[in-house]
Order: C-alpha cells, then sequence, then structure tokens
C-alpha cells in the first residue's frame, strides 16, 4: 500500500514548487514523478533551476532605455520602458520574463506598472497593447511618437525571435 499523507501540501524537495496531489484513478494511483519527492525528473536528478523572481528584480528597463515608447510635448509626458528575458523553466517550458516600468515627470511619478512571466504569444505583443494603454491618456501622440512606438515594437518581437532562434530553437513553438 502506498501511504502519502503530506501529499496535500508538500513541496519539491530540489525546487521547492508545491507537488501535485496523489490521485486515485480506477483502483490504481497515478504515477508521477511527485511519487518521490520531486515536481519533475529534472528536480529528481538534482539540476539546478532558475530563480524566476532573481531575473524579474534584475530587469532593468529603465536603466537601458532600450525599448521606449510614449510622448513628451506641451501638454505633458509620459514614457513606458519595457525589458525582457527569454528562459527555460524546469516544469513551465520556455518563458519570457519582462517588467514595465511607466515614467511622467509631468505627472510626478516612476513606477513599476507590470512585471511577470509570459509565452512569447502575448510577450510579443506588450509593447503594442501599452502603445494602446499609453494613447488612451491625456496627453495627445504626434504621428512621430506614434510611428516610433510601432517601430519599437517590431524591435521588440524580432530581438525576441533572434533571442529565442539562438538559445531556445528545441521546443517553443511560436
Ligand atoms: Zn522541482
Amino acid at each position: 500500500m502506498y501511504d502519502y499523507d503530506e501529499g496535500d501540501d508538500a513541496d519539491c524537495i530540489n525546487c521547492g514548487a508545491k507537488l501535485p496531489e496523489i490521485i486515485e484513478e480506477k483502483g490504481s494511483l497515478s504515477v508521477g514523478p511527485w511519487w518521490d519527492g520531486y515536481c519533475s525528473t529534472h528536480c529528481q536528478q538534482g539540476k539546478p533551476v532558475i530563480d524566476i523572481d532573481a531575473i524579474l528584480r534584475d530587469l532593468d528597463p529603465y536603466g537601458s532605455l532600450e525599448y521606449t515608447i510614449g510622448y513628451d510635448n506641451n501638454d505633458g509626458d509620459w514614457t513606458a520602458c519595457f525589458d525582457y528575458e527569454i528562459v527555460r523553466h524546469h516544469t513551465k517550458g520556455v518563458l519570457v520574463l519582462y517588467k514595465i516600468v511607466v515614467d511622467s515627470d509631468s505627472g510626478g511619478f516612476i513606477e513599476t506598472a507590470d512585471q511577470g512571466e509570459s509565452a512569447f504569444i502575448f510577450a510579443k505583443n506588450i509593447i503594442e497593447d501599452w502603445t494602446g494603454i499609453g494613447q488612451e491618456l491625456d496627453g495627445p501622440w504626434s504621428e512621430e511618437d506614434i510611428q516610433q512606438a510601432v517601430e519599437t515594437s517590431n524591435r521588440w518581437k524580432r530581438d525576441m525571435i533572434i533571442d529565442y532562434e539562438t538559445d531556445f530553437a528545441d521546443g517553443w513553438h511560436i
């Protein structure tokens, strides 16, 4: 008989992820790597795992100013800055980690507006989405501001694809 009293709230010995509960199916237990206290074969083999929170902390869109959109004119200013890193997570697969910092001198704020993990299919549209958000604000965008946002968004997507093809070409479906 299998006995797994701690199954409801046990963590993976290697990475600390919550382990799924043992599920009984048709009289037999479904067996997974968590059988021995690990979330995956990766952890069972004691391999290192990436620290998503640490990578998010290190992303510095406002420092690098590599991808920025927004406006700055007589009515005020608003700038959104973006940064990302692609990682391979041992159970979630290939992810885009991203951070967005929004800055406004006229509004008197600079803040991390969003950060997290995303599949490429959503991450590629982040700047496009934020161009829409920014244009709903009061300050008018010039044609040049809009054109620049489109170019930044295109560069964001292109760089992401290049990074993927360079380091993660196996197992990621765009
Ligand atoms: Zn694990």
